[in-house]
């Protein structure tokens, strides 16, 4: 589905953004991936690709940061002749009620949930422009979509995402080019591990929650040929949480 493809995740090392990874290389895709840290979460991944027997390679970058994203990108293109498929998966979390929230608690989930996409978009931009073709798939919230207290940082940084990803899928709707967006719920990974608990659980209506392999598959298919007809959405998936 996606063999002569080639990929760049960030956040790509665990979670949603390695489980985003194996679905791509299983779909044949080439997989390209960063992370703040290289280590053990870097080998594992690295490992899970070549099993699928695609070419693959990680690289540690900020995405918060300008220049660091500048430099990884293209060493990616010259690593593997050019990039197909942004995914834009990287994103931290730094939860408190506003009055306790510091400005720099606020500015850093806001450079990395949201800069880190325009960083990535703004250096592929004129690569999916050239190629006539290209897929980005930005990974949001729902948190983003209904807002949540003790999130207002998060919750601005994923609306924001949604945004920027309309109005991308507007400006290269032209160019054949695609974004849309992923909003999950409560995803079992890291960033979640504190917060599963049966109460949780009982306000979801599939009452689990999701893994990161369901959201990896929505991102391959998002990433396919099959998906063409379909950018500027936002695709929930969170159990039922937020459908009324
Ligand atoms: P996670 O388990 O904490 O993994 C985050 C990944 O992003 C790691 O690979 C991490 O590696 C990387 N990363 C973090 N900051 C980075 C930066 N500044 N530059 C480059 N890489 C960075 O998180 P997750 O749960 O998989 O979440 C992935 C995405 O899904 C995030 O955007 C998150 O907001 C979104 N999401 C998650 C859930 C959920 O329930 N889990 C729900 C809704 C949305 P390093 O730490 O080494 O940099």
């Amino acid at each position: 589905m996606l063999k002569g493809k080639i990929a760049f995740v960030t956040g790509g090392s665990r979670g949603i953004g390695r489980a985003v990874c194996l679905a791509l290389a299983s779909a044949g895709a080439d997989v390209a991936f960063c992370s703040r840290s290289a280590g053990e979460a870097v080998d594992e991944t690295l490992a899970l690709l070549r099993e699928t027997g695609v070419r693959c390679a990680a690289y540690t970058c900020d995405v918060a940061d300008y220049d660091q994203v500048a430099a990884t990108v293209s060493q990616v293109l010259a690593d593997f002749g050019t990039v197909d498929i942004l995914v834009n998966n990287a994103g931290v979390t730094c939860d408190k009620l506003l009055l306790s929230m510091k400005p720099e608690e606020f500015d850093r989930v806001i450079r990395t949930n949201l800069y880190g996409v325009f960083h990535t978009v703004k250096q592929l931009y004129p690569v999916f422009c050239k190629k006539r073709a290209g897929r980005i798939i930005n990974i949001s919230s729902v948190s983003g979509v209904i807002g949540n207290a003790g999130q207002a940082n998060y919750a601005a940084s994923k609306a924001a995402v949604i945004g920027f990803t309309k109005s991308i899928a507007k400006e290269l709707a032209a160019r054949n080019v695609t974004c849309n967006a992923v909003a999950p719920g409560f995803v079992e990974t890291d960033l979640t591990a504190s917060l599963d608990s049966e109460a949780l659980r009982g306000q979801i209506p599939l009452k689990r929650f999701g893994k990161a392999e369901e959201i990896g598959s929505l991102v391959a298919y998002l990433a396919s040929d099959d998906a063409g007809y379909i950018t500027g959405s936002v695709f929930t998936a969170d159990g039922g949480l937020t459908c009324c």
